[in-house]
């Protein structure tokens, strides 16, 4: 059945893409956040060409096919954009069999676990474990993640002390309690630094050490992982299969964190988690960016054999100024004792909100006018 429309909702940080297959049934997916502008420029130069005229019930197939007709631009606005189109054939294929995504990808419930995630640098011991302790009681979290280090910080830190200081108040807030803490790194630390954040973290009983080192140095982030014992978690900016394939076998992480939509959508997403399985490693999404995607991962994880305990969930409230999380989507994603229950409503189970429609940039790229200039390539 193939793709005849493809329509972009375009805001500063998030563009939500409509797909329309042939017999009118319609798909709502949403582009990876940030410069949404360049992602959705993309999308109709790079992705709407190729994925127009293709059978959009093969959505592995006709990801795949993008991706081998860009093999000169295989890099992230390419995958940002994709994930785009993925997503939306995912919710369009949902809507035509009546099932939610988690159903067609074979989970046999739809309610995740989550943890509160944390983005701040700027909050202090004593105020992160308030949160922590209202968010908990508030929503039943069990699991938190705080912020370490700072982001590529060569070794540095928000202010002198700050890590230390968090690392010691959040563990021994939680000390004696079944609520497990994480910690993300972002990129911070040389190996030295990051082996002696690390003991500290296993004094104070932390669970996850996540991107210690500068995530591009695979090497450094492997000798942590090997030297230390708390497991090390990472790969939120890797969109490169083979570098999932690389960063498994030679165990440069212990838990895997793809972002399913900078890795390019749900089809790409589920390669990495079978190339994760492979290597007996579960997966937690990377979903810092409070949109959509926290919503696509969690249909993937209900659904993965290797699903680690939890996906992330961002508390910070209005991480972008465009999405307001209760009016961007609805119903908005609620989180009760500790989980996200996902609904049985068909595809993503969730609407855009109209007016947000109303007020972003509109744009489309029509089989009917691509036929007028050349045929597509068929995939074979
Ligand atoms: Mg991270």
């Amino acid at each position: 059945m193939r793709i005849v429309r493809l329509e972009t909702f375009t805001r500063p940080f998030v563009a939500i893409v409509r797909v329309t297959l042939e017999d009118g049934s319609q798909g709502f997916g949403q582009m990876s956040p940030y410069h949404a502008d360049i992602s959705t420029e993309v999308f109709h130069r790079l992705v709407a060409p190729k994925a127009l005229g293709q059978d959009g019930t093969r959505i592995e197939a006709v990801v795949e096919h993008v991706f081998s007709e860009q093999l000169k631009f295989p890099g992230t606005f390419l995958c940002r954009a994709i994930a785009g189109l993925d997503t939306a054939l995912w919710d369009a294929a949902g809507k035509r069999e009546e099932k939610p995504v988690w159903a067609l990808l074979g989970a046999g419930g739809g309610v995740v676990p989550v943890y509160a995630s944390s983005m701040s640098r700027e909050i202090t011991p004593d105020g992160e474990v308030e949160r922590f302790r209202r968010l908990g009681d508030a929503y039943g979290f069990r699991a938190f993640k705080f912020r370490i280090g700072q982001k590529n910080g060569r070794n540095g830190d928000a202010w002198e002390g700050r890590t230390p200081a968090m690392i010691r108040t959040v563990g021994e807030a939680f000390a004696g309690t079944r609520v497990k803490l994480l910690v993300d790194g972002n990129s911070c630390y040389d190996v030295e630094h990051a082996l002696r954040i690390g003991r500290m973290l296993e004094d104070a009983g932390i669970s996850q050490f996540e991107e210690p080192c500068p995530y591009w140095q695979y090497d450094d982030t492997r000798a942590v992982a090997r030297e230390l014992d708390i497991p090390v978690s990472g790969g939120e900016q890797d969109n490169y299969l083979p570098a999932w394939q690389y960063m498994v076998a030679t165990d440069v992480v212990d838990v895997c964190q793809p972002d399913l939509c900078y890795v390019g959508g749900v089809s790409r997403a589920l390669k990495v988690a079978k190339i994760a399985e492979g290597g007996n490693k579960p997966v937690m999404f990377h979903a810092a960016n409070s949109s959509l995607v926290t919503l696509f991962s969690l249909h993937v994880m209900a659904a993965l054999p290797n699903a680690g305990s939890h996906c992330e969930f961002n508390i910070e409230p209005n991480a972008f100024h465009d999405v307001s999380l209760d009016r961007f989507f609805s119903p908005p994603l609620a989180v009760d004792d500790g989980a996200v229950a996902l609904g049985d409503a068909p595809g993503w189970g969730v609407a855009p909100d109209d007016d947000w429609l109303a007020g972003a940039q509109w744009r489309e790229s029509a089989l009917a006018d691509m036929e007028t200039r050349h045929a597509g390539k068929a995939i074979s």
